[in-house]
């Protein structure tokens, strides 16, 4: 049997203990709100909670419809709809003081518009209660229906970023429903209906990719006018997740990093530790100069 790869040094990050922000976890217990930067145990949470006032809500509950081969998040059957998350969800980010929030949720294929309506009312209730927060949305396909991301747009968020994951040959083993083209599709739709409106998107590395697939997907996004782009290490949330085939080296992510700029996104983050809403807040800006 194989063995797993060893993890390289500079993946080895103490996660910082000395937490400050334990009030701002026990209002999330208090009103049943669920962070991505809790739930995956992200290791910048200090950073961005405490320093860089950014935060990643996951709305629609914490069970996902699907079963993408490298998330963390549980898959089954969602319970029903939460009508007053919108409302506690602006409550908080008016409480933690953001300056920039990231709105996510799971993918909700049970729904008819697949959470939209949801979505939109949460984007709209954090601009009422924190007119100077910019906010990014970060939503799955929404089942491919162009409807969903007309009512998402209208609500006006500040970026939005749908993630490939993953270069086009990979994309059937590591996502589960979503395709490589209708994330392009749905990137360029976003564009077409609100061009002021930054578009983003992220691609996990390790899979087992190779740099002119990278480079590809890269020039893909570009073809559909997606401005901003974060490159991230993949690490393996457990056992049963698809096993690590590369840890990229810090100079390589450098090297991506230059030949997405060369390429015409107006800002690209990449390293081992980038997540999609890793520095996200600088975002806003550059993309606000493009
Ligand atoms: Fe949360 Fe994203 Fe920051 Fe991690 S990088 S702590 S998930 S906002
Ligand atoms: Fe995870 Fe999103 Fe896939 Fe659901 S759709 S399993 S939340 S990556």
């Amino acid at each position: 049997k194989e063995q797993p790869l060893r993890k390289p040094e500079w993946l080895k990050i103490k996660l910082n203990t000395n937490e400050n922000y334990t009030g701002l976890k026990q209002m999330m217990r208090e009103k049943g709100l669920h962070t991505v930067c809790e739930e995956a145990r992200c290791p910048n949470i200090h950073e961005c909670w405490a320093v860089r006032r950014t935060a990643t809500f996951m709305i629609l509950g914490d069970v996902c419809t699907r079963a993408c081969r490298f998330c963390a998040v549980k898959t089954g059957l969602p319970t029903e709809l939460d009508l007053q998350e919108p409302e506690r969800v602006a409550d908080s980010v008016a409480l933690m003081n953001l300056k920039h929030v990231v709105v996510t949720a799971v993918a909700r294929d049970d729904l008819k518009d697949g959470g939209a309506a949801v979505f939109a009312e949460t984007v709209r209730a954090i601009h009422r209660k924190s007119p100077f927060t910019s906010i990014e949305v970060l939503p799955s396909d929404m089942g491919g229906v162009f409807e969903n991301l007309q009512m998402l747009m209208d609500a006006k968020p500040d970026i939005l970023n749908h993630n490939i994951e993953t270069v086009k040959s990979l994309s059937p083993r590591v996502r589960a429903r979503a395709t490589y083209e209708r994330s392009l599709e749905f990137l360029r739709r976003a564009k077409e209906i609100q061009p002021a409106v930054p578009t983003k998107s992220s691609i996990m590395v390790g899979l087992g990719e190779t740099k002119e697939e990278l480079i590809k997907a890269m020039d893909d996004l570009r073809t559909n006018n997606v401005d901003i782009l974060t490159l991230g290490q993949y690490l393996q949330p457990s056992k049963k997740h698809l096993p690590v085939l590369k840890y990229y080296h810090p100079d390589e992510f450098q090297e991506l990093k230059e030949i997405a700029l060369a390429k015409g996104f107006s800002h690209c983050e990449a390293g081992p530790l980038v997540r999609s809403s890793y520095h996200a807040d600088e975002q806003v800006d550059s993309a606000a100069r493009h």
